[in-house]
């Protein structure tokens, strides 16, 4: 279960993939229910008013293909998307498994911008892809590459809508 934080706590950002067909139109409802049927849950007493009918999902944002940004988890809860790291991290999950819509990767670099910004309250010194900590491919790009471009979309990464 999620576990109370202080934000001065966090420093890194996580991004994920759901690891779902690319351009599928999954939702953070969907996340929610996968989440719960692998046994996570969420403290929703940390922050009642905060997406309460997401009773599980282990991230902080999901993005979906078109682009929405949904929140998650607040920030002052505890994720569950990385084994060790969850308790100074944020968790950012794209919807699809390699190849992501320009909305999706327009809608992850402004809020990215956003956590990262100067006088936000938050400290975060690190942008890591999940595979920087487990053997899985996760978020099936390279997060650092992209980072050092300052967060343009990846050219073989990007979902060509018909
Ligand atoms: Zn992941």
């Amino acid at each position: 279960m999620g576990i109370r934080r202080k934000l001065s706590h966090i420093n890194t950002i996580i991004i994920h993939c759901a690891d779902v067909p690319n351009g599928r139109a999954n939702t953070i409802e969907d996340v929610d229910a996968w989440h719960r049927q692998r046994g996570f849950s969420r403290d929703i007493s940390i922050a009642p008013k905060h997406q309460p009918q997401l009773t599980a999902v282990g991230y902080h944002f999901v993005i979906e293909v078109d682009g929405c940004i949904r929140p998650g988890r607040p920030l002052h809860e505890t994720g569950a998307h990385v084994s060790g790291h969850n308790l100074n991290s944020i968790g950012i999950c794209l919807i699809g498994r390699d190849q992501f819509t320009q909305e999706q990767w327009s809608a992850l670099r402004a809020l990215v911008l956003m956590l990262l910004h100067p006088g936000n309250g938050l400290m975060i010194t690190q942008v890591n892809g999940h595979y920087e900590y487990s053997s899985k491919t996760c978020p099936g790009f390279d997060v650092i590459e992209w980072a050092s471009n300052n967060y343009q979309p990846i050219m073989g990464n990007i979902l060509e809508v018909q």
